[in-house]
C-alpha cells in the first residue's frame, strides 16, 4: 500500500508552481529568521519542512505509487532554487538522498516503516558517510560492522556529521569486507541515534555552525535496518547521487548574495565606479553560466543521463562564485563588512565551507580533468 502523505493538492505548470512557493516564502517570512537557510535543520527548519510535507512539497519528485506527486524534478529544483534565493532552508538530506535511496532499494515494510515520516518533515536523518581518515576518498573508510545473528554491531567514528545531534537516524556507510575490498565491502545501515553506545560531539565550523564527531561503540542495528544487500552500498549510494545532482548547486543562492552585493555597492556609492560596475558585470555573467547549466543538470538529471562532469564543472563554479562575491566589499577596502554581523563578513567566512561540503573543488576539478579532458592517471 502506498503510504498515504496528506491532501495534497497537484501544482499547474512549473512557472506557476514557482510563483505559488515565492507566494508561500513571502507569507511565512515571520516564522524564520533572514539568514535560516544558513542555520542547521532543527528549529524553525524542521518546522517549515513540515510545513512542505503537509503540502505535499517534500515528496513533489517522487513515484505517485510510492505516495508521491510524480511530477519532473524541474519541481523540486524549483522548490529549492526558490528557498535558497528567500535563504529559507536547504534541501532536506530525509527526503533527499536518502529517500532516493529507499524508494528504490528499500523492502515494502522498510518503505512503510520510513517514507510516510520522511514525505511529512517529521523524520531527520544526517549522512554518516566521512570520517578522520576517509572523506575525498570514501572506500577508504573503516567504521566497521560485523553481523552477529539478527544485528549488525558496528563500530568506528564518522567526521562532520551535519545534523547529528538532532536527527532521529544515522544514515551510516560502514565496512562489512575487509580493508582491501574498497567499495565493495561497504554498506548501509539506518541506525537509531537513540541506540546504545553513539556519543556525539560537536566540531564548530568557522561559519558558527555545528558540524558532529560521532563515535560508535559496539551499536547493536537490527539487519532488518540495512539497505539493500551486504556489500551494495557503494552502487546505491552513487545512484541517489545521480538523482539529487540538480539540487546541490541552487542558482536561487547565488542570485540572492548577488543581489546584496549590488544594494552594499549603491550603499557604499562604489556603483559609481567603473571598476566596480565591471566587476559586478563579470559576477552577473558568471550567474549566467551557472544558471544554464542548473537547467541543463535538471534536464539531464530528468532524461536519466549522465551529469557527473557538468555537476563537478557546477560545484568548481558555483562555489568559486560564492567565494567572489562575498570577498568583493573586502576587496575594495570596505572594512565595515568584515564586522562581527556584517552580511558579508557572514557570506566570507560561510563560503569558505561551500567549496569543501559534498566534494572539494580539488576533487571536482580532477572529475573534469580526467572525464571532459581526459587528462590524469
Ligand atoms: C559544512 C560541511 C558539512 C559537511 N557535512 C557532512 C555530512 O553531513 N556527512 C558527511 O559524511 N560528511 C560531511 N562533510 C564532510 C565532507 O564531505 C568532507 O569534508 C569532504 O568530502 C572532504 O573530505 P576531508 O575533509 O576528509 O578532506 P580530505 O579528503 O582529507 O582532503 C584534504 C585536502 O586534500 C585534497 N584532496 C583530496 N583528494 C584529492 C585528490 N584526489 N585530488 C586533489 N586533491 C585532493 C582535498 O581537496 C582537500 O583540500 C561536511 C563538510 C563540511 C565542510
Amino acid at each position: 500500500m502506498p503510504p498515504a502523505v496528506c491532501a495534497t493538492r497537484k501544482p499547474g505548470s512549473e512557472g506557476d508552481f514557482r510563483r505559488e512557493v515565492e507566494a508561500f516564502l513571502t507569507a511565512t517570512a515571520q516564522r524564520r529568521d533572514a539568514w535560516q537557510y544558513f542555520r542547521d535543520r532543527s528549529g524553525a527548519t524542521a518546522e517549515l519542512y513540515r510545513e512542505l510535507g503537509r503540502r505535499g512539497w517534500l515528496s513533489i519528485a517522487w513515484p505517485e505509487a510510492e505516495g508521491g506527486m510524480g511530477l519532473p524534478p524541474a519541481y523540486e529544483f524549483a522548490l529549492w532554487d526558490e528557498m535558497a534565493f528567500a535563504r529559507a532552508a536547504r534541501p532536506p538530506i530525509a527526503a533527499g538522498l536518502v529517500a532516493r535511496s529507499i524508494l528504490e532499494y528499500a523492502t515494502p515494510a522498510q518503505k512503510q516503516a520510513w517514507l510516510p515520516g520522511i514525505a511529512a518533515g517529521e523524520l531527520g536523518f544526517s549522512l554518516g558517510y566521512s570520517e578522520p581518515e576517509a572523506g575525498s576518498d570514501l572506500t577508504g573508510l573503516r567504521t566497521r560492522a560485523h553481523r552477529d545473528g539478527e544485528v549488525y554491531r558496528v563500530t568506528g567514528e564518522k567526521r562532520w556529521t551535519s545534523d547529528a545531534h538532532h536527527a532521529d537516524f544515522l544514515w551510516l556507510l560502514c565496512r562489512t569486507g575487509d580493508l582491501a575490498s574498497r567499495a565493495r565491502g561497504l554498506t548501509l545501515l539506518v541506525v537509531p541515534m537513540s541506540s546504545a553506545g553513539i556519543v556525539i560531539t560537536p566540531i564548530d565550523t568557522i561559519d558558527g555552525h555545528r558540524l558532529n564527531e560521532v563515535r560508535l561503540d559496539d551499536v547493536e542495528v537490527p539487519v532488518a535496518n540495512r539497505l539493500g544487500e551486504e556489500g551494495e552500498a557503494w552502487s546505491i549510494t552513487q545512484a541517489a547521487l545521480a538523482r539529487e545532482r540538480h539540487l546541490q548547486i541552487l542558482p536561487g543562492r547565488l542570485r540572492r548574495d548577488l543581489a546584496d552585493l549590488v544594494t552594499w555597492a549603491r550603499r557604499s556609492s562604489l556603483l559609481a565606479r567603473d571598476d566596480v560596475a565591471r566587476r559586478l558585470a563579470e559576477l552577473t555573467s558568471w550567474l549566467d553560466a551557472v544558471t544554464a547549466t542548473a537547467a541543463r543538470i535538471v534536464d539531464d538529471v530528468s532524461a536519466g543521463r549522465d551529469t557527473t562532469v557538468a555537476a563537478a564543472r557546477q560545484k568548481v563554479v558555483g562555489t568559486a562564485l560564492m567565494q567572489q562575491i562575498a570577498r568583493l566589499p573586502l576587496e575594495y577596502g570596505d572594512l565595515s563588512q568584515v564586522v562581527e554581523g556584517q552580511p558579508f563578513e557572514f557570506l566570507w567566512r560561510e563560503c569558505v565551507l561551500e567549496s569543501i561540503a559534498g566534494g572539494t573543488s580539488e576533487v571536482m576539478a580532477d572529475i573534469v580533468a580526467r572525464r571532459a579532458l581526459s587528462l590524469g592517471t
